[in-house]
């Protein structure tokens, strides 16, 4: 996977290309390449799908945003090892007849007409993983119930394969054409066939584990890999790990992941960055004062307050916040510094407060004074 070519780069468009820029780039690529116009050639076949599956993840919005940020190659390895392709998708799945009405628009109508092949249900479930599971990456592991293959009759609905016969009315193809008198006119039109429901075969004697349907509901259990900072609502895709087809005929669905992050005790996330608010005492803030706290990456996270920091004021700890795509290194943690004033005080402290009453307390006469200079700073620190 490593030696996959960047998207932007097979289409030949910068990284800030618009939707149009992409469908004019694709369309001219797509039209040099395309295997009628290149028969037999291997070199344009290779580089049509590439071109394919290039603009298939980037015109898709959600799919462009996670392939900016984790590229072909995941952090924390191959993630999507064991059957998993975050990004490799099939393309008819995704362009489906508009691929094909592309194709016409190019090149003048009578584009191949495919049958569209069996295929089970795709899946889709949801699966919450730790804070810290998004920090780290992990490998991940969920029960789900859906349909699977019968083993008995290894799919097929049938007791054994004796009792299995090719249907006669369709002759096995599963289709057949009915002729419809529309006025003057003859219409012709190809529908599943009635008798064997478009499976082409009749099953005298039917798998008594499944009735007949090739397909029993059953727990299992997945595993999985979650890249290192995978964004909140990423969808996974298991190719081919959805539901299988009816009788054995056609490929599995797909099955597709949807992560859902739990929150941290206390930092918020901003795309890579991590946020967190420190509350401290007014002492603190005059006279300066280090923090450790433990962070996420098991090194404790050393926080300096300046002598002389106002609340408010924000700390920034360069590349201790979330991994980046393409092993890009991580965010910051940003902290925003806080003042703690205690809800409880006593007597007697609240008579030495007193007592400090010309340090800590505005006096009356520079009020004004006071709030014009904050506006000033607060505006400069604007810029
Ligand atoms: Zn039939
Ligand atoms: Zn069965």
């Amino acid at each position: 996977m490593s030696e996959k070519r960047d998207y932007y780069e097979v289409l030949g468009v910068d990284k800030k290309a618009t939707d149009q820029d992409l469908k004019k780039a694709f369309r001219s690529l797509a039209r040099k390449y395309h295997p009628d116009k290149n028969p037999d050639d291997e070199e344009s076949e290779a580089r049509f799908k590439e071109v394919q599956e290039a603009y298939a993840i980037l015109s898709n919005p959600e799919q462009r945003r996670q392939y900016d940020m984790f590229g072909h190659n995941r952090p924390g390895g191959d993630p999507f090892s064991g059957g998993f392709q975050g990004v490799n998708i099939n393309f008819e799945d995704i362009f489906g007849d508009g691929l094909d009405s592309i194709f016409t628009q190019f090149f003048g109508g009578g584009g191949r007409q495919r049958r569209r092949e069996p295929k089970g249900s795709d899946l889709l479930v949801r699966h919450r993983i730790s804070f810290e599971a998004m920090f780290n990456g992990s490998e991940e592991e969920a029960t789900i119930e859906s349909l699977v293959t019968c083993e008995p009759c290894m799919g097929s609905g049938a007791a054994d394969s004796s009792s299995i016969s090719r249907c006669s009315t369709c002759e096995g193809r599963g289709r057949i054409t009915q002729t419809q008198r529309i006025g003057p006119f003859l219409q012709e039109t190809v529908v599943d066939c009635p008798n064997c429901s478009g499976s082409g075969r009749i099953i005298k004697d039917p798998c008594r584990s499944c009735k007949g349907d090739g397909r029993l509901r059953k727990e299992r259990t997945i595993r999985f890999n979650v890249p290192a900072g995978i964004p909140e609502g990423t969808r996974l895709r298991m190719q081919e790990q959805g539901e299988p087809p009816a009788n054995g005929i056609g490929k599995n669905g797909h099955l597709y992941i949807e992560i859902s992050i739990e929150d941290h005790p206390w930092f918020e996330r901003s795309d890579a960055d991590l946020l967190m608010a420190l509350p401290v005492g007014f002492g603190d803030l005059v006279k300066g004062r280090k923090f450790q706290i433990p962070h996420l990456d098991g090194k404790d996270l050393d926080i300096v307050i300046r002598p002389s920091t106002r609340p408010g004021e924000t700390i920034d700890i360069r590349g201790r916040g979330i991994p980046r795509a393409r092993g890009r290194g991580r965010g910051d943690v940003t902290v925003l510094i806080k003042l703690h004033v205690p809800t409880k005080i006593s007597r007697s402290d609240l008579s030495v407060l007193e007592s400090l009453s010309d340090v800590l307390n505005l006096p009356d006469d520079v009020v004004v004074d006071s709030i014009r200079s904050e506006a000033d700073d607060r505006r400069s620190d604007r810029g």
